[in-house]
């Protein structure tokens, strides 16, 4: 069975390539990111709140991400899932450890430049959450969602100002979790600033070994 764990900093292709690992073993992606969004385009006092913690870059409460994924994992979880986005700090890796085993963990790693470039050229679907890039992977129709045709969006946090304390975040609190699971031999290293095709084909290897 397999339990994936996607770590990497904004724009390193983790929701690209767990979309296409999903596909291909049939797992279930969990993304508090995703799930998150969706309960801030609510207009309830959860909604709000969430979304100005959010639209500033800062991580939201690990009692509320901890319940998202216990919730997911225990609910869809039970043969298998892709994490992406959480654990992304140290109290968040003790609670998962206190709930379940990951088989595999991939560090997709990307400098902070090639973050902030690939970043700079995202655009979102409202709708679905389904990332495009103008450049690199762009919609069919100039502007709008080959899946639910929703105009896409520049996220607020995709902001360069808001992009690089996002990166602070990641290189303080969460680059450190990466060497609790070297410790129990289960993290691979991917190089992300190859083509999507030759990190999925790195990432396949490690699986299919
Ligand atoms: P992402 O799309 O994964 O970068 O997540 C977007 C935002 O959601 C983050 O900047 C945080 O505000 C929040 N978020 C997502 N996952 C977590 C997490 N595991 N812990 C705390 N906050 C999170």
């Amino acid at each position: 069975m397999l339990k994936i764990l996607m770590i990497g900093p904004q724009a390193s292709g983790k929701g690209t390539q767990s979309q296409i690992l999903s596909t291909k073993f049939d797992l279930p992606i969990f993304s508090t990111g995703n799930i998150l969004r969706q309960k801030a385009s609510e207009e309830d006092e959860l909604g709000k709140e969430l979304s100005g913690i959010m639209k500033s870059g800062k991580l939201v409460s690990d009692d509320l991400v901890n319940k998202i994924i216990k919730e997911k994992i225990e609910r869809d979880g039970k043969s298998g899932y892709i994490l992406d986005g959480y654990p992304r700090n140290k109290s968040q890796v003790n609670f998962l450890d206190s709930i379940d085993e990951l088989t595999h963990v991939f560090e997709i790693k990307v400098s902070d430049e090639e973050s902030i470039h690939r970043v700079s050229g995202r655009r979102t679907c409202p709708k679905c959450q389904r990332v495009y890039h103008v450049d690199t992977n762009p919609p069919i129709k100039d502007g709008k969602c080959d899946d639910c045709g929703e105009y896409l969006y520049v996220r607020e946090d995709e902001r360069e100002d808001v992009l690089r304390d996002r990166l602070a975040i990641y290189h303080r609190e969460t680059e450190p979790i990466i060497s609790h699971y070297h410790a129990k031999n289960i993290c691979h290293e991917i190089d992300g600033e190859q083509s999507i095709a030759d990190v999925s084909r790195d990432l396949l290897q490690v699986l299919e070994k």
